[in-house]
């Protein structure tokens, strides 16, 4: 097993900056997600982990060791491909054991790991079949095998479920967090899809042009978003953003939002300039009657979105059009003056000079 250290990693080709200055610790078994909309880095990042690309600068080092400039075979990280590509001539075992054949190990080991392999997949029964005839569940568990035989000290991988279509992806979510339970070993698994990463990370790291602009627990991106890149890129529907006044220094506690005073946590950071942003998840928002003392802003319903237990309710303000999340219970139609109050310890006060989230 191993921890992966990436210190000031760079990586340009030419004039473009594919992955800045990144610096982080994978700790030793974690499930790492890395997640960005396409194109952030996160493919070149894993690609320089694996060794299938020399950075420009920085250091990798696989537990405390610098293998920055040794090649991918002698790294002893496996780079998982998307899994869903079997060898459709060869049967489950030839399947799974092949990455040990290649490595020419003894017959002996090739059976007894490959045996080992398909009984922790729960496939033991099926070693003989062709895989043609296979239940789809099953074939990918018998492309997980053949990714994990191998006993690599981490696992990389790079959106191995993209091609798959949304149920058997969410079966396969669950089958690897499984198997990851059971194996324990560091992966680092590439993503732009936000719910896989917030069902599946130990600790998501959030990439936007280049950059790491968050590494924390998925409860954590998603209640203290470091920037407002991270927030609104984590959770459906997304954060709302209001344009917001005032001078916010640390220990005041409130913000102006279109002339209104909203009561805000109290921060220890101010911010640069007079304007500010602050974000607000659609959840975190409650609607009452127009004249609620506690709603400092009032909005016309736009529309109303019914999703089972709950609805999704636009509502227009002078501060812009925001989407709460509500509960069904709740009787609201188009057209209707509401009063809008914020759950004051779960607003977030972005930076616009910065964009970063103030603390
Ligand atoms: P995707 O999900 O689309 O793969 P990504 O976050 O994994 O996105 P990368 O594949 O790491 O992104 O690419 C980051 C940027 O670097 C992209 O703009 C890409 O065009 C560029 N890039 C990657 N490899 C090369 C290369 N060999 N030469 C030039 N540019 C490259």
């Amino acid at each position: 097993m191993a921890e992966i250290r990436i210190e000031q990693l760079h990586k340009a080709f030419g004039e473009f900056v594919a992955v800045r200055e990144s610096n982080f610790t994978i700790a030793d078994g974690e499930f790492f997600v890395m997640l960005g909309p396409s194109g952030c880095g996160k493919t070149t990042t894993l690609r320089m982990i694996a060794g299938l690309e020399l950075p420009t600068s920085g250091r990798i080092l696989l537990d405390g060791e610098d293998v920055t400039f040794r090649r991918g075979s002698e790294r002893d990280i496996a780079f998982v491909f998307q899994l869903f590509a079997l060898y459709p001539h060869m049967n489950v075992r030839q399947n799974i054991s092949f990455p040990l054949r290649v490595q020419r190990l003894p017959r002996r080991e090739v059976r007894q790991r490959t045996e080992e392999v398909a009984r922790l997949l729960r496939i033991d029964q099926l070693l003989e079949r062709p895989v043609g005839g296979l239940s789809s569940g099953d074939r990918q568990r018998v492309a997980l095998g053949r990714a994990i035989v191998r006993r690599a000290k981490a696992f990389l991988m790079d959106e191995p479920l993209g091609a798959l279509d949304a149920e058997f992806r969410e079966l396969m979510c669950e089958e690897l967090r499984l198997l990851h339970g059971r194996i324990g070993a560091t992966t680092v698994y590439v993503t732009h899809d936000q719910i896989e990463a917030m069902s599946m990370a130990d600790r998501i790291c959030v990439m936007d042009r280049g950059e790491v602009l968050q590494v924390a627990p998925p409860m954590e991106v998603y209640e203290r978003p470091a920037t407002r890149f991270v927030a609104g890129f984590i959770g459906s529907p997304a954060m709302n953003f209001l344009p917001a006044r005032g001078a916010l220094a640390p220990g005041r506690d409130s913000i102006a939002v279109s002339g209104h005073e909203v009561p805000m946590p109290r921060l220890h950071e101010g911010l640069v300039g007079p304007d500010a942003v602050l974000g607000v998840r659609p959840e975190h928002i409650r609607i009452g009657g127009p004249e609620g003392q506690d709603a400092p802003l009032r909005g016309r319903v736009f529309g109303v979105e019914y999703m089972g237990t709950r609805q999704l309710v636009t509502v227009d303000t002078d501060a812009g059009r925001l989407k709460v999340r509500a509960p069904n219970t709740l009787k609201v139609g188009d057209g209707e003056l509401v009063g809008l109050a914020f759950e004051r310890e779960r607003l977030v006060v972005f930076d616009p000079a910065t964009d970063r989230a103030l603390r």
